[in-house]
């Protein structure tokens, strides 16, 4: 059996593994075919690439892209795209504009709640200068004894409706999707069991994901609980959409799912690998 892990992060963005210890674990692990998805960045690829060679692992392109669909955070996993789309490379410059300029917006409205020095305090954690997420705010906020844990950070300051919560800046959903296209990706909702919305508001997403070029769910994630998983099997199954998994895995201590630590998928689905 071949195992599959098509969602991970790495020091390009907020996991804390570099792309070769990633791979050195994912060898370790017993994964075979690995997708390093770091968040709206590409830079991790070549290092993963390169490290993989005369492995039992096999590398393949992966981004998780942030988009925006009803003022929601939405992340769409982009597999088996050209990194060097001229159209992905042009939008990922605009995200890291947009991504420095909301760490500036989160530090001043922390500074507004008391905690003041996080712009400067948040680059201990930053591991590519281009890609400061609230990841890296969560554990500065940990290391300041303002939280205990990187969840809490999340429930207290950064989380939607929390006081150094900022709109998300990213492109919209089908902008997204048609910038993955254009980069020969295939295009991957992923954990759509985090997304809090009704079952109508779901229905609405996934036609709107289908019909702008989306073509398959991460029906199993660490995101989602033994009932959602079943739920979005359902899903993929109606729609007729393939079907992704990936551990979200991010760092050893933070993460519950390790590399390669999802069971395979339901027969009867088509994987987003098939052809
Ligand atoms: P960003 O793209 O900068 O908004 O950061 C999103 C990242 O923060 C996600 O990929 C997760 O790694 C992390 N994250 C988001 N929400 C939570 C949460 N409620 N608890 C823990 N980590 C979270
Ligand atoms: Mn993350
Ligand atoms: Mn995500
Ligand atoms: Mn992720």
């Amino acid at each position: 059996m071949t195992v599959y892990d098509l969602h991970c992060h790495s020091t390009a963005s907020d996991g804390t593994l570099t792309p070769a210890a990633l791979v050195a674990r994912a060898v370790q692990r017993g994964v075979h075919c690995l997708a390093i998805t770091d968040h709206d960045d590409v830079s991790g690829l070549s290092e993963a690439h390169q490290a993989s060679m005369d492995t039992s692992v096999r590398i393949v392109n992966g981004i998780e892209l942030s988009t925006v669909w009803n003022q929601r955070t939405i992340h769409l996993v982009g597999l088996f795209f050209n990194a060097d789309s001229p159209i992905l490379q042009e939008a990922l410059a605009a995200l890291r504009v947009a991504r420095y300029r909301r760490a500036e917006a989160i530090s001043r409205a922390l500074a507004q709640v008391g905690i003041g020095g996080a712009f400067e305090g948040v680059r201990r954690f930053v591991t590519n200068e281009a890609l400061i997420s609230r990841s890296h705010f969560a554990r500065f906020l940990v290391s300041q004894g303002h939280v205990s844990h990187k969840q809490s950070a999340f429930n207290r300051y950064l989380g939607r409706g929390k006081p150094a919560y900022v709109p998300p800046p990213w492109p919209t959903l089908s902008d997204g999707i048609a910038t993955l296209r254009a980069a020969n990706g295939t295009v991957v909702l992923a954990h759509p069991g985090r997304y809090p919305l009704t079952a109508s508001a779901m229905r609405c997403l996934l036609e709107e994901f289908r019909d702008s070029g989306g073509g398959a769910l991460e029906v199993f994630s660490p995101s989602h609980t033994p009932w959602q998983n079943e739920s979005f099997v359902e899903y993929a199954r109606f729609y007729g959409f393939k079907a992704s998994l990936g551990s979200d895995f991010h760092d050893p201590e933070e993460s519950r799912v390790d590399l390669g630590g999802l069971p395979p998928l339901p027969y009867g689905l088509t994987p987003v690998w098939s052809a």
